[in-house]
């Protein structure tokens, strides 16, 4: 076979057993150490928003239009609390946890607890297709561990039968391999498909450890589907990417309203703003925080 990869993250998108599937893959190791970077995490936080971050890209991955986006929040009652993490369909991605630093448990062996991280509560999805409202679902977690909670939501909110399996493996120093995949049977799929894709799923390894064992994206789809006619339809990198600018705090700043502007108005050091995805600093003088307050209606 003769195809052209990527050597760092990236994301394939292709249809198998004649578009009766469609199945996404993606390599997030990149992307996820450099959330690690930005936000210090500990190795359970990291692998919680690299799984969550791999999924939401993929699930980011049909939409048109490079500006539209898929939000996913995730809130539990854990020591983690939650994360949101934002993927845009220019395959970029950003996210944050509440907790950063939570105790390293083990579910089993090798295995991070992610689930007891992140505990009971909800996930919820906003497709932001940049019409007047966007579309949100949202759903009780099942485990906590996220492959299993985006199989329900996209089961349930959006009734297309899937397989979600995402993994962040750590070795010694940090993230050695990220990554994912999603099957998904499209409405035309027959009972025989259906079956043999099932069989398949079940008892196939977790994708991080096949990463390690040096599997990319397309081999993963490859051994997953077992279908020599799969079709490949593209190869994109992704990255960590954050759309903040000055212009973008100074709506933020606007749309708290006259009330609280009124009183950073009168700070005469001005105001710092920090990103809570990247991290970047935005300074705005007490001068500057005043003809905000004068546009304010
Ligand atoms: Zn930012």
């Amino acid at each position: 076979m003769n195809r052209k990869e990527p050597k760092g993250d990236y994301i394939v998108r292709a249809t198998a057993y004649r578009g009766a599937v469609r199945a996404f893959a993606c390599r997030t190791t990149a992307l996820c150490r450099e959330a690690v970077r930005l936000h210090q995490l500990s190795p359970v936080s990291a692998a919680a928003l690299g799984r969550l971050m791999s999924g939401a890209l993929m699930l980011a991955h049909d939409l048109k239009e490079s500006h539209q986006s898929i939000t996913a929040i995730v809130r539990g009652d854990g020591p983690m609390q939650g994360m949101t993490v934002v993927a845009q369909g220019d395959a970029t991605v950003r996210g944050l946890v509440i907790q950063p630093v939570v105790e390293t448990r083990y579910a089993r062996p090798g295995k991070l607890d992610v689930g007891s991280a992140v505990g009971r509560g909800t996930l919820t999805i906003i497709r932001d297709l940049g019409l007047k409202e966007p579309y949100t679902g949202t759903v009780q977690l099942v485990s906590g561990e996220i492959a299993e909670d985006l199989t329900y939501y996209l089961a349930t909110s959006e009734q297309t039968p899937s397989a979600v399996s995402l993994g962040v493996r750590m070795g010694p120093e940090g993230i050695s391999q990220a990554g994912g995949l999603i099957v998904q049977l499209m409405p035309a799929a027959g009972e025989s498909v259906a079956e043999r894709l099932e069989q398949r799923v079940v008892g196939f390894p977790d994708v991080s450890s096949l990463m390690d064992e040096g599997f990319d994206p397309h081999q993963l789809l490859d051994l997953l589907l077992g279908d020599p006619e799969i079709q490949y339809l593209s190869t994109t990198p992704c990255s960590y990417a954050c759309p903040c600018s000055t212009d973008r705090m100074r709506q933020n700043l606007t749309a708290l309203g006259r009330a609280e502007l009124t009183g950073l108005a009168s700070d005469p050091d001005g105001i710092e703003l920090q990103c809570h995805f990247c991290g970047q600093s935005y300074h705005f003088n007490q001068d500057q925080v005043q003809d905000l307050l004068d546009q304010a209606t």
